[in-house]
């Protein structure tokens, strides 16, 4: 069972692992901080070494635990290895990741809008949302509202919490718990804002009144100052009763 590093700690770019299983052109790695593509959060890419040899990390799959996939032969079962993320790269999904929690919160807070569907990429992110159309005033509200979120460096926090709190205490307006698989019993919580600590914390530390909280197994900075200026760079209409909105950080 690989050690999901990134779950606690979002900040280790550099990691030392022993290679579990070797499938094809994929290793699985005792401990990792290479997320898999997922919740609408590209795949790390980095590299792996072992005794002066390099493999690219080309792509990162969860299925019934996570694969590396390699652009050479794999190293053998029992090999040490070093792992290394393309922390640009990593990074920028953090803070482009954790913007889009801000921008669903801001959706549902001042147009009652509910997230569908979201992609972040290195240098853009997208978000869907039920809701009619836009105009250029809102465009303009959310944008502002976005970066008055970063202006205020709120702490971003995450925890564990059992199936059965989570489904009692969550907003189900932030959070689908009922479209999670049965399997999941434990949900790993991300807030932002209220008074509490920043990163990996207790429940205990949880905010008695944050401004989101939801249930994410992506990565994120852990302030809102990190993520930088916000740009809304467009907006187009997604299905009958569907909008995109576009942005861009600097
Ligand atoms: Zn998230």
């Amino acid at each position: 069972m690989t050690e999901v590093l990134y779950l606690t700690d979002s900040s280790t770019r550099r990691f030392e692992a022993t290679v579990e299983r070797v499938a094809g052109d994929r290793v699985v790695l005792d401990r990792t901080c290479f997320y898999p593509a997922g919740g609408g959060q590209p795949a790390d890419a980095g590299t792996l070494t072992a005794d002066g040899t390099e493999w690219a990390v080309t792509d990162v799959a969860k299925k019934d635990t996570i694969y590396h996939m390699l652009d050479d032969d794999p190293p053998e079962p029992g090999t040490a290895v070093v792992g290394e993320l393309d922390w640009d790269r990593r990074h920028a999904h953090m803070r482009y990741h954790t913007a889009q929690h801000l921008l669903s919160g801001l959706l549902l807070d001042e147009f009652a809008a509910q997230t569908t569907g979201n992609q972040v990429y290195a240098d853009r992110a997208r978000l869907d949302c039920d809701y009619d159309r836009f105009d250029d005033g809102d465009l303009a509200t959310i944008e502002d509202g976005l970066n008055e979120l970063v202006d205020d460096e709120l702490p971003v926090r995450w925890y564990e919490m059992d199936r059965e709190t989570a489904e009692a205490e969550l907003d189900t307006d932030r959070t689908r718990i009922d479209l999670l698989p049965d399997s999941i019993t434990e949900l790993r919580i991300v807030e932002i804002g209220g008074v509490g600590p920043a990163g990996a914390c207790d429940r205990a530390d949880a905010a008695a009144d944050p401004y989101d909280r939801t249930a994410c197994a992506g990565t994120h900075v852990e302030s809102t100052g990190d993520i930088g200026t916000v740009t809304v760079t467009g907006r187009e209409t997604r299905g009958s009763d569907g909008e995109r909105v576009r942005f861009e950080l600097a």
